[in-house]
């Protein structure tokens, strides 16, 4: 099975009518609880031949968000359920991703096979090498651009159904999504279309987004340092002279060792 991770955003005005926020699940409103089940069944639906509970996927989350572990839609579940983040489809598939696949060479090739129209063509072709950059500046991976043919990392903005088994959704919602390494889709990393992509902080920063996904693209799963890059919530940062965080550091070097001298 191939490895794809997602991000997301939550649309943040859901369930904004004025209605009280749970404290339990005894006073759950009604569109809190669906948004709740589809939350968990998307991002936290196990493998398992036996389907965990409701109760039970929600402690893993609150687990993986080191929050406190009460089994209920509490207030600050329900705001982390609904804050703009990367999806989990990783969890169901973790043991997969657990065997660490990596690209078994330094020199790895992408291939921009579309634009979108959100930007200048410069822009993009700029904003997908920085975001290679972040991780050769701490590895000795080394990513050329080829413009034809073959290539280990193909990256495509698509909307909707796209030729894989992840359709996107339009916009908000799944952001962008890539493959673990491997032969064929493994690394490719597709970026959902009908999400405004940008090089500011308005819109989705299409720099972040994609130094994120290729982390995946490269076997990095998410990480739950609310500091690291490979976090799954989207968050705008600045991105003049970007470092990368210490937790991705560490990650990628656990992988592909350090950068040569
Ligand atoms: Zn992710
Ligand atoms: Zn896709």
């Amino acid at each position: 099975m191939m490895q794809v991770h997602c991000l997301v955003l939550i649309s943040l005005c859901y369930g904004s009518l004025a209605m009280p926020r749970p404290q339990n699940n005894a006073d759950v409103s009604s569109s809190d609880q669906n948004f709740a089940e589809k939350y968990l069944n998307k991002f936290y639906s196990s493998n398992a031949k036996e389907k965990s509970s409701f109760r039970e996927r929600l402690e893993e989350m609150q687990r993986f968000f080191r929050m406190k572990i009460t089994g209920k839609l509490d207030t600050s579940t329900m705001d982390m359920m609904k804050a703009p983040r990367c999806g989990m489809p990783d969890v169901a598939e973790f043991s997969t991703f657990n065997g660490r696949p990596r690209w078994q060479k330094n020199s790895i090739t992408y291939r921009i096979v579309n634009y979108t129209p959100d930007l200048p063509a410069g822009v993009v072709d700029d904003s997908i090498q920085r975001a290679f950059n972040v991780w050769s500046q701490v590895t000795p991976l080394r990513f050329t651009k080829v413009n034809r043919g073959e290539a280990d990392i193909f990256i495509q903005f698509s909307a909707r159904s796209h030729g894989d088994q992840n359709p996107f959704d339009g916009s908000n919602g799944v952001l962008a999504h890539a493959y673990a390494p491997g032969a064929r889709i493994g690394g490719d990393a597709h970026f959902d279309e009908d999400e405004r992509w940008t090089n500011s902080r308005a819109g989705f920063n299409l720099f972040l987004v994609a130094a994120h996904e290729f982390g995946h693209s490269l076997g990095l799963n998410h990480s739950q340092d609310p500091q690291a890059l490979m976090f799954p919530t989207y968050r705008y940062t600045n991105t003049d002279n970007y470092r990368l965080p210490r937790d991705d550091v560490n990650g990628i070097q656990s992988l592909y060792g350090r950068r040569r001298k």
